[in-house]
């Protein structure tokens, strides 16, 4: 079961989110003013071209980078005026995210890296490892408790990275281009576990794709174009 869902469903509300880099080059106005409520259970897919601040969406968030303007609520709780440490707990204990390349730990086992985020929560391991293989059945890859990254193909290790994002319960997964790196069949796996996760842990998730076919799986699809999502 997913934890942390507000009384209100809404797991995640974004109120006019404005986002700004100053580079040597010029200011770049990548979110103009982006508004979005996320409620639990859903599955919503991003799409737009390449630079038009997908990234940059999931990082504000997710609550890596802040915002220069608008505000912020996940799993209920306005974030603007929370210090770095209370950020980080919400973050742990609301979200979990999945990137185009698995970023797992290349020296721990399967098991061990879905684990990590219990561990880094002080769970004992033991417990963590428990926790860990029931994730890791849900992503039909209990087979594959053992092995380590390498010994993984990418569709198995997108899954091993997805299991750790949920191992924490988190009320909303943030995935950026999770099916990005795979090839298509691997790729509609891939999507199809997500749409079940979500269905049958009730996990919402917000899924940044290029593929059109994938985001019309999505109970919603938002377009991010000219720094706006609609
Ligand atoms: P997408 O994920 O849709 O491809 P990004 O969010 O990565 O787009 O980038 C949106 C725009 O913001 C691009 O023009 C990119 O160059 C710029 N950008 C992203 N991150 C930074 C940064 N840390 N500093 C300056 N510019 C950035
Ligand atoms: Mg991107």
């Amino acid at each position: 079961m997913t934890e942390n869902i507000p009384e209100n469903n809404v797991v995640l509300r974004a109120d006019h989110l404005v986002k700004t880099y100053d580079e040597g080059a010029g200011r770049v106005e990548v979110l103009r003013d982006v508004s979005l409520s996320v409620q639990a259970h859903e599955m919503v897919a991003v799409v737009g071209a390449s630079g038009s601040g997908k990234s940059t969406l999931l990082h504000v968030l997710g609550l890596l980078d802040q915002p220069d303007g608008g505000r912020l609520w996940v799993a209920g709780e306005a974030t603007e005026n929370l210090g770095e440490r209370k950020r980080s707990h919400l973050r742990n204990r609301a979200l979990g995210f999945v990137y185009q390349f698995h970023h797992l730990l290349p020296e721990f086992s399967a098991l061990d890296n879905v684990a990590m985020p219990l561990i880094v929560r002080r769970m004992t391991r033991p417990q963590a490892r428990e926790q860990a293989a029931a994730l890791l059945d849900q992503v039909g890859l209990s087979a594959r408790a053992s092995h380590f990254p390498g010994q993984l193909s990418g569709g198995e290790r997108q899954r091993v990275a997805l299991a750790r994002a949920l191992v924490t319960q988190p009320a909303c997964v943030l995935a950026d281009e999770p099916t990005g790196n795979l090839d298509r069949s691997t790729a509609n796996i891939m999507f199809e576990l997500l749409a079940k996760v979500n269905q049958t842990l009730g996990t919402a998730f917000i899924v940044v794709t290029h593929d059109p076919a994938l985001a019309a799986l999505a109970h919603r699809q938002l377009h991010m174009l000219a720094g706006r999502l609609s």
